[in-house]
């Protein structure tokens, strides 16, 4: 019998989050690799989801999302961007903002048409630009220097990875895996590049009210001078309501880019979760009750991990934003970042992510290791009283 899956998706087998929570859980092992939650998100949104499911909100809803969760998400973009949004014409409610990037992509890209991606990027990227036939030009964030702005790109490699094929741009901010927040400077460049080349942008924002450096808020692409025409804003209530498991996302744009986004959510999902489409909406309006604890808490938890991985050897790249971090392994001797994880899960004790499998250039990652913080107090101390082992037998 032939391979039967699809040669689009072959090359990509199966997501690095998969092999390492279930290692984590088959080793005993801290799992400090996906990044979910270990602790439960806030009891009124959970209410609000039981009563939507007693009150009969169990049939499909409508296929761009249930009118009162699109009116909390306009609300709360025009809010944060100053951008006016018509809950009607620009909003789409998505199966998590997963959803929402691949019905982006497949409901504006040709086959042959190019799309803008840094790197790392987070993985679906890649397999959805695949199965939209398209082709992924990839600019690359690297490390450079101390500052919270450590991984940078280019403006020239930018510049050059443009071709007449080039249609979009898919942006990450607040970025998984580095924690990068892009400065307005930044974004400024993004926004010129796209104007000067009538790129669309996708910006993936799901960890937009994550971020710990005042110096670097979080800044949306659309609200850049000429951007809100061409910019599908993305987001979800997953990390910002500690729900991954909900997967409600939704896809923010204007009228003309909303009809792309829902000529292939139509036939993707169609709709989701009708019930907790009613819980999501009573989250977005209580926003407030829950997210500054939160990011206290976060806050607190990076504050405990990041000085413990720099006492055990690792040197730390301080994350501006999201429930990650990166950190170089290289003084521990490994060979790269594969068999330093494979080490931690098995002898140490503690699951990461390789961030090579993010990076078209996998070497750019070799040296580097993701932690997420999403976690217990005590499932972190437990992770770094694991870790302290490592120190003890520093190798090459
Ligand atoms: N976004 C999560 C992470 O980066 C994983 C989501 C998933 O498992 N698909 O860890």
């Amino acid at each position: 019998m032939t391979q039967p899956v699809s040669r689009a998706l072959a090359p990509f087998g199966t997501t690095i989050f998969t092999i390492m929570s279930r290692r984590a859980q088959e080793r005993g092992a801290i799992n400090l690799s996906q990044g979910f939650p270990d602790f439960e998100g806030p009891e009124f949104v959970k209410d609000a989801a039981r009563e939507a499911i007693r009150g009969q909100h169990n049939q499909y809803a409508p296929m761009p999302g249930v009118p009162a969760l699109r009116a909390a998400i306009a609300d709360r973009f025009s809010r944060s961007s100053g951008l006016p949004c018509d809950p009607d014409t620009d909003v789409t409610v998505t199966a998590g903002c997963t959803e929402a990037i691949a019905a982006s992509v497949l409901g504006l890209l040709n086959p042959g048409d190019e799309i803008v991606l840094f790197e790392p990027f987070y993985d679906s990227y890649r397999a959805c630009v695949a199965m939209a036939g398209a082709a992924p030009r990839v600019v690359s964030l690297v490390p450079s220097g101390g500052s919270p702005r450590a991984f940078a790109f280019d403006p020239a490699e930018l510049h050059a990875a443009i071709t007449p094929r080039t249609r979009a741009l898919l942006l990450n901010t607040p970025h998984n895996p580095t924690g990068k927040v892009f400065a307005r400077a930044e974004l400024e460049r993004i926004a010129d590049c796209c104007l000067r080349h009538d790129l669309v942008a996708i910006t993936d924002e799901v960890y937009e009210r994550l971020t710990f450096d005042p110096a670097l808020p979080h800044l949306h692409l659309a609200a850049l001078p000429g951007m809100a025409d061409r910019t599908i804003t993305l987001s979800s209530i997953g990390k910002t309501f500690s729900l991954t498991g909900w997967k409600i996302g939704w896809a923010v744009a204007p009228p003309r880019l909303t009809a792309a986004v829902r000529a292939a959510h139509q036939f993707l999902t169609f709709a989701v979760a009708t019930p907790l489409q009613h819980a999501a909406a009573e989250a977005l309006r209580r926003e407030q009750e829950y997210v500054p604890m939160l990011l206290a808490d976060y806050r607190a938890r990076l504050g405990e991990l990041a000085p413990a991985l720099t006492s055990v050897g690792f040197r730390v790249i301080p994350p501006a934003g999201t429930y990650f971090l990166m950190a170089d392994h290289s003084a521990f001797g490994f060979e790269d970042d594969l068999a330093f994880c494979n080490h931690l899960i098995d002898e140490v004790g503690v699951a990461a992510i390789p961030p090579s499998v993010f990076y078209q250039r996998p070497e750019l990652g070799r040296s580097l290791v993701r932690f997420a913080f999403c976690k217990k107090p005590e499932t972190i101390r437990t992770g770094i009283e694991r870790l302290r082992r490592l120190s003890a037998a520093p190798r090459g």
